[in-house]
């Protein structure tokens, strides 16, 4: 019965001369994500309809799903535009939605194609009164109907349709440019990841990796989940910097007081990363940090430790309530491989008595203690990188574990 998707653009006509090179990206996007050479792709001023040519549309939607920029979409029934036929395809269409109880109806029409001899309203009652008299399931409510069908007649032809699916919203990704987002293997940070992306900013990720105070199975964790992301990513493809901290998380355990540790190792990572930003052209650091949430993210903890580095942190959680987090988490599919219990450099070693109120003073003068400049550019030297890809993960035997081929290489 639907044989097309409309496709809605998100809010691209706030951009001006931008518009072409936003409707370029996101096209390009809908095509990769839906990735299926039997559909036609039709391009019409602010919209575009997928045209199905017998494909599972819900497959398609699959797709569209993991495209940043699109409002929305819908199943759509094109139909010629003669009176007999719109009403007979209406009524198919409607008797599609219905299961079996009553619901509250109403039809909305538009007409672009002005020389059709009746108005928008005309075209309502008459589809509505055609429809009504034809199914017993139906009950007007032209104010909070249950079920509304859309009637769009056209120059070329009348369109119908029923639902209107959201889509993520947000811009592009890769049109706002790039940022680092630094990824533990928790939940906050792919949330964080993923959020960014919605926005239009291509990421690339930076992990601090203990092994082998850490398992590598942590290691694997954090490329599950980078994975995870790539799925949102342009060519569903993101590079993760595996930044060797175990040097400098033994500095840190005998240089510090206990109470600081956590402290001067977020300073520590923050100044890790922004090297390794400025090297790469990234413009930003993204983390997933939320106020409030554990001792290293009160407000002076932020305060001191973002003090490091003049890059500037964009933490788009960080008024998020850790439920609304996890709802995001479980709907980009991260949440059962964040969960899983290995243990990373914040959780291996848990000072038990983290200061929330760090003092800047104290923090200068504690990293006066040994020398973190060399230790950083020498964690920087070792720092690899990999490419996560979505599309093609390969699962090898390594250590007697089995893990992706990327990790493998990494650690051989
Ligand atoms: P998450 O659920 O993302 O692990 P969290 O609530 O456990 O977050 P913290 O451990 O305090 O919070 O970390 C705050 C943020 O710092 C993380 O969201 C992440 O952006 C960054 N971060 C923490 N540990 C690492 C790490 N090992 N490598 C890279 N970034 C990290
Ligand atoms: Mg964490």
């Amino acid at each position: 019965m639907y044989e097309r998707i409309l496709v809605r653009y998100g809010d691209l006509t706030l951009k001006g001369k931008n518009k072409k090179m936003f409707i370029d990206r996101v096209n390009n996007l809908i095509r990769e994500k839906v990735n299926n050479d039997n559909v036609k792709y039709e391009r019409n001023h602010d919209r575009m309809y997928i045209l199905l040519n017998g494909e599972d549309h819900n497959e398609v939607i699959k797709g569209l799903d993991r495209v940043s920029g699109l409002r929305g979409y819908s199943l759509v029934s094109k139909v010629d535009k003669d009176t007999e036929s719109i009403n007979k395809r209406a009524l198919e269409v409607v008797q599609g939605e219905l299961k079996d109880k009553v619901v509250t109806f109403k039809v909305e029409s538009k007409r672009s194609d002005k020389l059709y001899p009746i108005t928008s309203q005309e075209i309502s009652k008459v589809v509505a009164k055609y429809v009504l008299s034809n199914t017993d399931l139906l009950k007007v409510d032209v104010h909070n109907p249950e079920l509304t069908l859309h009637v769009e007649v056209r120059t070329d032809a009348a369109f119908l349709y029923c639902k209107k699916i959201k889509g993520m919203g947000g811009f592009p990704v890769g049109v706002a440019g790039k940022g680092l987002l630094m990824l533990s293997g928790g939940i906050d940070s792919p949330v964080a990841g993923f959020l960014a992306m919605k926005q239009g900013i291509e990421i690339e990720c930076i992990h601090f990796e203990s092994t082998p105070l850490t398992s590598i199975e942590s290691a694997q964790k954090v490329i599950d989940l980078t994975e995870k992301m790539a799925l949102y990513a342009p060519r569903s493809k993101i590079k993760l910097y595996m930044v060797p901290f175990e040097k400098m998380h033994q500095a840190l355990l005998e240089f510090i007081p206990e109470s600081y540790n956590i402290t001067i190792m977020r300073r520590m990572m923050y100044r890790i990363a922004e090297r390794i930003a400025l090297e790469n052209d990234d413009l930003i650091l993204i983390n997933g940090e939320s106020i409030g949430q554990v001792a290293s993210q009160t407000l002076k903890s932020i305060n001191v430790v973002s003090r490091t580095v003049t890059m500037p942190i964009v933490r788009p959680l960080s008024t998020y309530d850790k439920l609304d987090i996890i709802d995001i988490s479980k709907k980009i599919d991260c949440y059962l491989t964040s969960i899983k219990p290995f243990e990373d450099c914040c959780t291996v070693y848990v000072p038990k008595k983290p200061t929330t109120a760090p003092n800047m003073k104290k923090c200068l003068q504690y990293e006066t203690h040994f020398d973190f400049e060399k230790i950083i550019n020498e964690t920087i030297e070792k720092t690899k990188y990999l490419i996560c890809d979505a599309k093609n993960h390969r699962d090898i035997t390594f250590e007697g574990l089995v893990v992706s081929e990327v990790l493998a290489k990494e650690f051989s």
